[in-house]
């Protein structure tokens, strides 16, 4: 019976062994316009399966509704907050014209690639200005980013796929995009790669909650099935370990369903599917948010961030510990009044404020390390008499994660 045991615990601690030294392999999929009620009602076997191995949430875009992170719900401004791990007011990305993005708060690309040089990365997109404006690959301002494989420019090519007007060329270009995506993670394993799928915003757009739309997700699920089989085939072929997210980068008005933009429910409302489990207390009790996919994969990969980028990001891990979330920051006659909730209860937070907002420039900030006190306080009352600005950015560090929190005075 004990040498039972004992076996049955030497496996156990072998098959540990085994897992931490698998190689892990990132893919998030963004699939266009679809909000969380959509999503829940139709026929999606692939969404399913995956959702069974780790979770299904109800997520948000458009930041802080009325806040300083208030943010368009528009496509480019969705891509970038996951990008990004943050929102308009850093990233500023404000329309699908992308005009001036700020490098300064860089992708998980560039993120990857500074912590993992040699490593490979890919992009499968049915819109070329996600490889060439957003993640900016080739440009001084990204450190000359370059991804390893690329499928993308075939909206530009009209001989092989003619623009019609039902748009069903975008669902070919779809198709084409998901194909190269399937044999690539077959064959080339990339470490971290993004899949981005139009056809649905298209359908959305055209003919708002219908039939056709609805029929336009499905498809969508079908193609995310081809890629998570190819994940499938290297976890059973290679010592492989992958995660997946799929998600949204909008919802769409409660009307008609036929636009987006806005600040309403539906608008803001989307949802992830991912791979893992279990998730963390954050993903658990809060809201998660378009932001939070970065820092999970940061966390799933082990990527190694410089701190003034991860003081930067506005979303959450929800995979692995989390000590504090739901950070709030108000200016009280030259105090600032400063809260957050504790997820674990272990080690002190320190908070640090910054009364300029130089990062944004591409310079450093000075922070001042105004308070230290045990996770479990949940406030402090910090005085910046000291540093009088209409301007403060607060970090509240705990011991498994960094939130932050800007505080903007009207004159
Ligand atoms: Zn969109």
């Amino acid at each position: 019976m004990i040498k039972k045991l004992f076996v049955a615990l030497a496996l156990m601690f072998a098959t540990a062994v085994y897992a931490q030294n698998k190689i892990r392999k990132a893919v998030f999929i963004i699939a266009d316009g679809i909000p969380a009620d959509v999503i829940e009602k139709l026929n999606t076997p692939n969404l399913k399966t995956i959702a069974k191995e780790g979770a299904y949430l109800r997520a948000h875009v458009g930041g802080e509704k009325g806040g300083y992170s208030q943010t368009p719900t528009i496509s480019a401004n969705g891509y970038n907050s996951l990008l990004t791990s943050t929102w308009v007011n850093k990233h500023n990305v404000w329309g699908n014209d992308i005009k001036a993005p700020n490098y300064n708060y860089w992708t998980i690309f560039r993120m990857f690639k500074n912590s993992f040089p040699d490593k490979k990365t890919a992009i499968f997109s049915t819109w070329t200005d996600n490889r060439t404006k957003l993640i900016g690959e080739g440009l001084a301002q990204t450190g000359n980013y370059k991804f390893d494989y690329v499928a993308d420019g075939y909206e530009l090519d009209i001989l092989n796929y003619p623009h019609d007007k039902l748009s069903n060329y975008i669902h070919l270009i779809d198709e084409k995009v998901v194909a190269v995506a399937a044999s690539c993670i077959k064959e080339k394993a990339p470490d971290l790669s993004w899949v981005y799928l139009e056809y649905t915003d298209d359908m959305g757009h055209k003919y708002g909650d219908s039939p056709q739309y609805y029929d336009a997700i499905e498809k969508m699920d079908a193609q995310v099935g081809k890629i998570w089989a190819s994940i499938k085939y290297r976890e059973q072929h290679f010592n492989e370990d992958w995660l997946i997210f799929i998600t949204t980068d909008h919802g769409r008005d409660e009307q008609t369903g036929k636009n987006h933009g806005g600040q309403s429910t539906r608008q803001r409302s989307t949802w992830m599917v991912t791979n893992y489990k279990p998730l963390n207390d954050y993903a658990r009790y809060y809201y998660p948010e378009i932001t939070d996919i970065t820092p999970s994969i940061v966390h799933f990969l082990g990527i190694n961030l410089p701190v003034d980028q991860l003081r930067e990001m506005d979303g959450e891990s929800l995979i692995g510990p989390v000590s504090i979330a739901g950070p709030e920051a108000n200016f009280v006659q030259g105090d600032i009044d400063v809260s957050w909730k504790v997820l674990n209860e272990q080690g002190d937070v320190k908070v640090w404020v910054a009364s300029s907002n130089n990062f944004k420039e591409g310079q450093p900030d000075t922070y001042k390390l105004l308070a230290t006190l045990p996770a479990t306080t949940q406030h402090a009352l910090i005085s910046v008499k000291d540093m009088p600005s209409k301007f403060y950015k607060i970090i509240i560090e705990g011991k498994y994660n960094t939130v932050n929190r800007w505080v903007v005075l009207k004159d």
